[in-house]
């Protein structure tokens, strides 16, 4: 019998982005109000990559408009690895930057990897030093990467039950698939990791409660892969013909899933926010323990 067809949600990402930065900026002006500088993001662009110039661009003017401060390092594209590591090292010296983040894709011939390794671990609010990848896999209190942080505040604000819930991720980067299957776990859903070499992806996205899709294959995820009721989010973009695409085919998935991130207004402006968000809890825990967390 088929199911009653589903008032599915649009998220308004950039709406509940707002409502976090207004509070992020709160945070901000009582710091300065009580005599302390505002919260620095030291951001490293190698190169001259378009795409990458615009994205930084988005994240200077969010930190300016929270009141932290947004101080670029603009490197050649002729730049070696250890040009980009002897910036990276001034800058975890340097003690009124608070989060650094090196934007990417590098220049061939620099492996991200090793520059990732080189950022100090209380100054990486990428979450992508092996030791705060480390935490997460360990379950203890680190720096997460922005993407999956901002889809589990879209969940959590939408009141998407995890716990026992079948999770469906397919992707398994270690800036977003790897981290956010983590981050389910954590909330008791049971996760299943879906990735290129994986048998029957439709039939396992058909389980699923909630699917996150961090792929980059354009509309990948059809109409009748989705459960009804499920939470879906589409993490993925591409370009086609000058528009921008999902991962998921999210006009089709209107009137089945619970809710769905759209292309634009989505997860997109969720990432820059948590970027905010760490590069404020870098600076509230410089010179601190390390908060403990709840995990099991
Ligand atoms: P990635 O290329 O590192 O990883 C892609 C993953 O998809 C791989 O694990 C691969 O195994 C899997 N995959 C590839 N083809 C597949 C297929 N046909 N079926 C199943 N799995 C397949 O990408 P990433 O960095 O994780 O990014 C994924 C997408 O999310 C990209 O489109 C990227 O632009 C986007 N993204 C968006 C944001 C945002 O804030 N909106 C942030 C990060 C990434």
């Amino acid at each position: 019998m088929p199911s009653e067809p589903h008032q599915t949600v649009v998220v308004d990402g950039l709406a509940l982005s707002r409502e976090i930065r207004a509070r992020l900026a709160e945070a901000v002006a009582r710091h300065v109000q009580d005599g302390r500088r505002p919260p620095s993001l030291a951001v490293v662009l190698v190169g001259d990559d378009r795409a990458s110039a615009a994205y930084i661009k988005g994240k200077r003017r969010a930190c300016e408009r929270v009141g932290m401060n947004s101080v670029e390092h603009r490197l050649e594209a002729s730049a070696t690895e250890a040009d980009v590591i002897e910036t990276v090292e001034g800058l975890n010296r340097d003690e009124a930057v608070d989060g650094i983040l090196v934007q990417i894709p590098l220049p061939d011939g620099i492996d991200p990897n090793r520059v990732a390794e080189a950022i100090d671990p209380a100054k990486d609010v990428d979450g992508l030093h092996p030791l705060n990848a480390g935490r997460l896999l360990l379950g203890q209190p680190g720096w997460v990467a922005c993407t999956p942080l901002g889809i589990m505040k879209i969940l959590e604000h939408h009141r998407i039950p995890l716990e026992g819930a079948n999770a469906v991720v397919i992707g398994r980067s270690a800036i977003v698939g790897k981290p956010i299957s983590l981050l389910l776990q954590r909330a008791h859903a049971t996760v299943t990791m879906c990735h290129s070499r994986t048998r029957d992806l439709a039939a396992i996205c058909r389980e699923a409660d909630v699917l996150v899709a961090a792929v980059g294959v354009p509309r990948l995820v059809k109409a009748d892969w989705i459960k009804p009721g499920a939470a879906v989010i589409d993490v993925g973009v591409s370009v086609i013909e000058g528009e921008l695409v999902g991962d998921v085919d999210t006009d089709g998935a209107r009137g089945i899933a619970s809710i769905v991130t759209p292309h634009r207004r989505g997860v997109g402006p969720m990432t820059i926010t948590m970027l905010l968000q760490n590069t404020l809890g870098a600076y509230e825990c410089a010179g601190r323990p390390r908060p403990r967390i709840a995990s099991s």
